[in-house]
């Protein structure tokens, strides 16, 4: 579903992702774990082409993703992406939020996207903020809201960049509660996190990154007991 196939990005001089290599299958989780700077957030914003590359490619459903224009817009709509900050239009109400993106992308009559976005709004258990503004929500009914905000889009995959690092411990397990059913419930995800105990729990295969490149790969079992590379015993010494 995603296939990322010698993927080379540098900032100046830096080589930041090296020949990154890295399929993942439809309803696969992938847990992408890896020391700061090692290049986590970069590869999710190069799959969604936040940001350019050098060399590789890069498809989704198949089909490469374009640099620029329609086409992009809408591929990118495509990968839903949630970030570490939520990212919410500050100026609009929950519920519209969520509907704009279909309505403008998609072209969902209002009446069809408020009745969406009114059942993803439920699956995340926000829906009775519907009619507040950002600033009114808690950190984890905020990312739960930007996780029903990309939902809507229907996207083929999501995108997880620390989606809990920002948030107060008692908000952490909310926001993991709906990305686990929605591991579940069968979604495609490449989850950013140091949350081991959701790695353990959701995922079928943990990438280990480190200084840009993919270290290793294995089961999250296989991986959390038995690493193979020293980089990756130092990384599971300092976090477990
Ligand atoms: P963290 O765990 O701290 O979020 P990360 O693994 O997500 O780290 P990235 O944010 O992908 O790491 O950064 C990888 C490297 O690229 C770092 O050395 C960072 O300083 C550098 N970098 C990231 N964004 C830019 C940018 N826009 N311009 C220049 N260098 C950048
Ligand atoms: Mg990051």
């Amino acid at each position: 579903l995603v296939v990322l196939e010698n993927v080379n990005k540098h900032f100046g001089e830096l080589h930041v992702l090296k020949d990154i290599n890295l399929t993942v299958h439809e309803g696969e989780v992938v847990v992408v774990i890896g020391p700061s700077g090692s290049g986590k957030s970069t590869l999710c914003r190069t799959i969604n082409r936040l940001e350019t590359f050098e060399s590789g490619r890069i498809a989704i459903n198949g089909t490469e993703l374009p640099h620029e224009g329609k086409e992009l817009a809408r591929l990118r709509a495509d990968v839903g992406m949630v970030f570490q900050s939520f990212n919410l239009f500050a100026h609009k109400t929950i519920l519209e939020n969520v509907t704009l993106g279909p309505m403008k992308v998609r072209g969902m009559k209002p009446a069809a996207a408020k009745e969406h976005a009114m059942e993803l709004l439920t699956r995340v258990g926000v829906e009775h903020q519907a009619s507040k503004y950002p600033a009114q929500l808690s950190g984890g009914q905020q990312q739960r809201v930007a996780i029903a905000r990309s939902l809507a889009m229907e996207p083929t995959v999501m995108l997880f960049d620390e989606p809990t690092s920002a948030l107060d411990p008692e908000m952490i397990n909310e926001v993991l509660d709906v990305m686990t059913e929605l591991a579940r419930s069968g979604m495609t995800m490449v989850v950013v996190t140091h949350e081991m105990g959701f790695a353990r729990k959701a995922a079928d295969r943990v990438v280990f990154m480190s200084d840009g490149a993919i270290v290793e790969e294995n089961t999250p079992e296989e991986f959390f007991t038995n690493a193979q590379s020293a980089r990756a015993k130092d990384f599971l010494g300092k976090i477990l």
